[in-house]
């Protein structure tokens, strides 16, 4: 047996950030010239991002639960453990869990000197939010 130990906190997603409560938990975060990191983020029923773009694209993957997610002046879209979500580079999106369920996802994003792996907008609003289609 062998077990590899991990000595990140858990970290609590800002509210800068995030409506509700969100935790991360880091799984890949490499210094140049990789332009990797990864985080598995887990929203509890509510939560979710603000409004964000990634200039780099954004693939985010669910293991657990069932969650939101929407392009800008699209639908909202239900997803569940074992869809994977490709965010194109600078479209505007968020994500997070279903009302009432958690969704936990491996977020992959790309950063590098001249492009953020993150750009922050304004918060979902509740309208929006709820304008959600219902979770079977
Ligand atoms: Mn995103």
């Amino acid at each position: 047996m062998e077990i590899t130990r991990t000595s990140l906190d858990t970290t609590r997603g800002s509210a800068d950030w995030f409506t509700g409560d969100v935790y991360l938990d880091p799984v890949a975060a490499a210094p140049p010239p990789s332009r990797l990191t990864a985080n598995l983020v887990h929203f509890m029923p509510g939560a979710r991002t603000n409004w964000h773009l990634h200039a780099l694209s954004q693939t985010v993957y669910v293991t657990e639960g069932v969650g939101l997610c929407q392009r800008r002046g699209g639908p909202v879209e239900v997803i569940r453990a074992g869809d994977r979500v490709l965010f194109e580079a600078n479209e505007e999106h968020w994500h997070g869990a279903a009302p009432n369920r958690l969704m936990v996802h491996l977020a992959i994003n790309e950063s590098d000197e001249q492009n953020p792996a993150v750009q922050w907008l304004e918060p979902v609003t509740n309208a929006d939010y709820s304008a959600a289609p219902p979770i079977d």
